[in-house]
């Protein structure tokens, strides 16, 4: 095992380089330190301002901060099919260039979608050569693919997506009662992951329907109770026959209770947020403004508050994005229908300083922003070597400088669309550059070649 502070042994004549840094932040807490790297991996974590050893390059950060780089492992990338939404190329850009360095795509939206072995490896084809950062998969469980969950788990998708209600599009379609047990049942099998967008069908059926421009129809439509008895019902399954479930997208924070009791009792259960859900309020959407439209929408203030609260007293394990664009027509900025418009917001490239803003308002550290994006995701996606500035961890990092300050502007935005619900927001915190494997794949928003690679879950 390599220890903090000491070379990794094989390595510790082939140092490359050193990146030096007063805000170095590492599992155990922030601290000056020089960060060794050997082989594209960590190979220690030394005093400030060791001596370096011959041949290495030294990069002195000045006062800039050194983070991991991001684990954002909710990503809708849309390719190949819908690339006039995203594409690996656009989307990976905007992630290099937000500091995010590993990201796991969602098996919807694009066609086909992730639903067998050999529609990931068209997905794997689309990516190939593209890809600026390291991309994994999520698998899809749909109705009729009971079979194909075996197979894509052993080909290394990080576990299976299901909807409890309609997806938004045709080709993946949401499982019933019956289909979710045998899919939980032929899951909790091989010891994988069911991840959920939980909102319960019925309780959606029974709302009012979305229609027209006023944000507040919409919030009505997508009620915390549909949220909460999905959530509730996953539980009672997870419980019973003990499966992974993770809970994406939380945001009614009614459920927090619910979850953090299974989680008491014993039942595998782990849960997410989005940036928009904790730094965006209803009270601030006007109305007809589509590019706040998400699936559970974004709540009140009030409920904000109880999400930061979760977050805090760790029942989130992460805040990932849920970047979910579409090309600009679809948004209805015409009618500003809300009914009409696709859900779904961007912001692979801004998290981070999304949730920076708010965090540090929140009297909350760097150390929780990273344990939050890049350590909490990567321990959901089983990768053991992302997500923290630890000796033999890849040589991925995110160089923030935390006390500067930007207001978005989309047309600085690597996303193939440049909606965003942040635009002209000023936000805390500069991604300076992004470092994969030691390699440099962004500086000052600006993109390298493509050096990212095709990652499956470990031991498939
Ligand atoms: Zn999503």
């Amino acid at each position: 095992m390599p220890v903090e502070g000491e070379p990794v042994s094989e390595a510790a004549d082939a140092i490359e380089l050193v990146l030096r840094s007063p805000r170095v932040v590492t599992p155990q807490g922030e601290r000056p330190a020089d960060v060794a790297v050997a082989g594209g991996r960590i190979a220690a974590v030394l005093p400030y301002g060791t001596e370096p050893p011959p041949g290495a390059r030294l990069v002195d950060l000045g006062t800039d901060a050194l983070l991991p780089g991001l684990v954002d492992t909710h990503v809708h990338v849309n390719d190949p099919g819908r690339s006039e939404w995203e594409g690996f190329e656009t989307a990976t850009r905007a992630a290099a260039a937000g500091g995010v360095t590993t990201l796991i795509d969602m098996p919807l939206n694009s066609i086909p979608p992730t639903t067998t072995t050999a529609h990931l490896e068209v997905k794997r084809a689309a990516a190939r050569g593209r890809i600026h950062t390291d991309v994994g998969f999520w698998g899809g469980a749909v109705p009729g693919n009971a079979k194909d969950l075996r197979p894509l788990h052993e080909a290394g998708v990080f576990g299976f997506k299901c909807f409890l209600l309609p997806s938004g599009v045709e080709e993946f379609p949401q499982l019933g009662p019956f289909e979710l047990e045998e899919a939980m049942r032929g899951i909790a099998r091989f010891d994988g992951l069911l991840i959920v967008h939980a909102e319960d069908s019925r309780l959606i059926e029974g709302a009012p329907q979305p229609s027209g421009p006023a944000y507040a129809g919409f919030l009505a439509s997508r009620p915390r109770a549909a949220e909460n008895a999905a959530v509730e019902a996953l539980i009672a399954l997870a419980r019973r026959l003990d499966c992974r479930v993770h809970v994406l997208h939380l945001s009614s924070a009614e459920a927090l209770p619910l979850i953090a009791a299974a989680r008491r009792d014993g039942v595998r259960l782990t849960a997410e947020t989005c940036p928009h859900y904790l730094t965006l309020t209803a009270e601030e959407v006007p109305d007809g403004a589509t590019q706040f439209k998400c699936c559970p929408p974004i709540r009140e203030a009030g409920n904000q508050e109880a999400l930061w609260q979760g977050l805090l007293d760790g029942t989130l394990d992460c805040v990932v994005s849920d970047h979910s664009p579409s090309t600009v027509d679809l948004k209805h900025f015409d009618t500003g229908d809300f009914g009409a418009a696709w859900g779904g917001i961007s912001s692979l490239q801004l998290g981070l300083p999304a949730i920076w803003t708010e965090a540090r308002r929140r009297g909350a550290t760097l150390v929780d922003v990273v344990r939050w994006m890049a350590r909490g995701p990567a321990r959901l996606a089983g990768l053991t070597t992302k997500g923290a500035v630890a000796p033999g961890h890849d040589a991925d990092f995110a160089v923030l400088a935390p006390d500067e300050s930007f207001t978005v502007d989309p047309a600085a935005l690597h996303h193939r669309n440049q909606v965003t619900a942040y635009a002209g927001r000023t936000l805390q915190g500069v991604v300076r550059s992004t470092w994969l494997r030691g390699e440099r794949i962004a500086e000052h928003g600006t993109p390298t070649d493509p050096s990212g690679r095709l990652i499956t879950r470990e031991n498939a």
